[in-house]
């Protein structure tokens, strides 16, 4: 069976062919545009010309009810996205069933079907220009009432903090992001310097980028301690464009987390780096799919 898996994200469309074992193929990348609902339509229709689908896969950035499929809260980075019924959409226009949830929550499940199926549960956090959350328990993602669970980025980490895009002070999304580190550099630097030039700066010892990553580092070992807390998991995977830092940040990572762990019983080695990189939520959306299709999910 093959699943068409969509990564929808604020600045790209990520979209893949996905077999049952979490394989890709045809994978393609298109600039989110303006017109996103047209640009979506568009894109499935040249796949499905191309490609027999069985189910059709989803994640997206924002708010997602998952018994719906509709966006309920987007933030600006995908204007117009809030109230767009994708689901429905979709699956009248193609016949095809559909499944959409938030990007990161199909990040972790697509994580944990690829590299940690052994596990029982899974918290995943993916630090990229954003901090988005998800959490997998028992082979299934946590999707809330709402479609607000495992929303780490919005939790609030400093009261009264810096101002988020959501509306609220002191956000987590607001210290710990790859674009926070890019910013830490910049202002002592004076200029901004591009993502693969920070990582080769990082892992070379450049003693700017490396404070600046040890002061993110702080922020989501604080995170970490509190996911761990809440959902207890096997294991706690980071994701993102952070991950691109390698072993030299998991062990300044587990550094940090060890300030906490000692009053736990988990320890910094249940913290690992995402394995499959910026695929998790292709493959985690059209799994998520197919197993709607294939098995006894939850009928809404
Ligand atoms: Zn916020």
């Amino acid at each position: 069976m093959l699943s068409f898996g969509i990564d929808i994200g604020g600045t790209m469309i990520k979209t893949a062919i996905v077999n049952e074992k979490g394989e890709l193929d045809r994978k393609k990348l298109y600039p989110t545009g303006k017109g996103l609902e047209e640009q979506l339509l568009e894109i499935i229709d040249l796949e499905l010309y191309e490609n027999r689908v069985e189910a059709i896969g989803i994640g997206t950035a924002g708010r997602v009810n998952p018994r719906t499929g509709s966006v309920s809260l987007a933030t600006d980075n995908l204007a117009d996205w809030t109230g767009v019924r994708i689901k429905e959409i979709i699956e009248e226009k193609t016949g095809i069933t559909t499944s959409v949830i938030n990007d990161a929550n199909a990040a972790a499940f697509g994580e944990w079907f690829v590299n940690h199926r052994n596990a029982e549960s899974l918290a995943m956090l993916t630090v990229g220009t954003g901090l988005g959350g998800g959490v997998v328990i028992d082979g299934l993602p946590l999707l809330g009432k709402r479609g607000e669970a495992a929303e780490f980025g919005h939790q609030i980490l400093y009261p009264g903090g810096r101002k988020c895009n959501c509306g609220k002070n002191g956000c987590a999304e607001q210290y710990v992001s790859m674009r926070l580190i890019h910013r830490l550099v910049a202002e002592v630097t004076g200029y901004e310097i591009e993502r693969t030039e920070l990582i080769k700066q990082f892992l070379g010892g450049d003693p700017i980028v490396h404070k600046a990553v040890q002061r993110v580092a702080k922020d989501l070992a604080v995170l970490i301690d509190s996911v761990f807390l809440n959902f207890d998991p096997d294991i706690v995977v980071v994701g993102g464009g952070i991950s691109e830092l390698g072993d030299s940040f998991l062990d300044l990572l587990r550094e940090e987390i060890s300030h906490y762990e000692r009053a736990s019983l988990y320890t910094g080695y249940n913290v690992v780096l995402s394995g499959s990189g910026n695929d998790s939520g292709i493959v985690g959306a059209a799994i998520y799919a197919m197993n709607r299709v294939l098995k006894d999910y939850p009928t809404w």
